[in-house]
């Protein structure tokens, strides 16, 4: 992952140069994680670049805002062409998209009071999350539990949250693995530390919901409907380590991470260990339709003019 590429940022209602882009220390966010946030994909698409389930990432990021009643001071609409303005004017074809909404600096008080709501959205070309690897990653469940919904609203994408990601994420790297799965707080499977999960057994593609802890991703939605498409039935419902150990096979599904088979957990193998025949269908579909290639997917994508496309118009 590099900035390098990245020469401008809209921040606070302008497109500003990438150095130019600094908070404060005493900023409220820093000190407490207040502060909500998205990730979302721009795709190379026949059409352009098109930023995948745009509408859905800004409704979350507003939704997540108003859980923390932190009050957004910019309109749907402003974020959605500080987004596209962000990607064509750094001239990505493709790279992850990261807004940010965060307490700045005023107070210290846990109650953010008077600190101003600070808004910025920067992008950069950012590879997938856990690699490329056609068989998938190896993953262990972490001794960290997923946070529980009574203890911080689960389904918000909120800064702070993610020290329980992070616990749970280094935790697995030291071990040598790829990714952690988190468990909630009853013991079922919750997610990954950045991840939904899915299973397949049968025939039948599983996945959990926010009854698990999970924050509800928007690849998850595409991947259901995906399957759904592709004919098989989908089920939600709560999942055991043992479905997860028995299945024939498993996959993440994630902005920064698309599809990636889980091959092995804790040491033990996910089916034969390979690929699976559903995920490896799942996986092409999801691909197609991000890169704009099956057009019943259309509406999933929001093509970004370029500054070339703009000089033919
Ligand atoms: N769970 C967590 C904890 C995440 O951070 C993410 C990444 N945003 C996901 C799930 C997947 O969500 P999405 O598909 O919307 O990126």
């Amino acid at each position: 992952m590099s900035f390098d590429q990245s020469q401008w940022l809209w921040m606070n209602g302008e497109v500003i140069r990438w150095q130019d882009a600094t908070v404060h220390v005493s900023s409220h966010a820093l000190h407490y994680g207040t502060g909500v946030f998205e990730g979302m994909r721009c795709y190379k698409t026949p059409k352009g670049p098109a930023v995948f389930r745009l509408a859905e990432h800004i409704d979350r990021l507003f939704a997540s805002a108003a859980v923390y009643e932190m009050p957004i001071p910019y309109s749907r609409d402003d974020l959605h062409a500080a987004v596209h303005e962000t990607v064509q004017r750094n001239g990505f074809e493709s790279c992850y998209i990261r807004p940010v909404c965060f307490y700045g600096s005023s107070v210290l008080s846990v109650h953010p009071r008077s600190c101003p709501v600070e808004v910025a959205v920067f992008a950069w070309p950012w590879g997938k999350y856990l690699g490329d690897a056609e068989d998938g990653v190896r993953v262990t469940v972490s001794k960290w539990i997923r946070l529980h919904s009574s203890m911080l609203p689960t389904t918000a994408k909120a800064c702070g949250q993610y020290l329980n990601s992070l616990l749970a994420n280094r935790e697995a790297a030291a071990k040598g693995f790829d990714e952690a799965i988190l468990l909630d707080a009853e013991g079922f499977i919750s997610e990954g530390s950045g991840e939904n999960l899915f299973i397949v057994r049968d025939g039948r593609v599983v996945t959990n919901d926010e009854d698990s802890s999970i924050l509800l991703g928007i690849t998850r939605d595409a991947v259901i409907t995906i399957a759904r498409d592709l004919g098989y039935e989908v089920d939600i419902r709560k999942l055991e380590i043992g479905d997860l150990l028995g299945a024939d096979e498993a996959f993440f599904t994630g902005t920064a991470t698309e599809v990636m088979p889980i091959r092995e957990v804790d040491g033990q193998l996910i089916g034969n260990g390979l690929q699976g025949p559903v995920t490896r269908g799942i996986r092409q579909a999801f691909s197609a339709a991000a890169t704009g290639e099956n057009p019943r997917y259309d509406d999933w994508l929001s093509v970004v003019m370029t500054a070339e496309a703009e000089v033919l118009t």
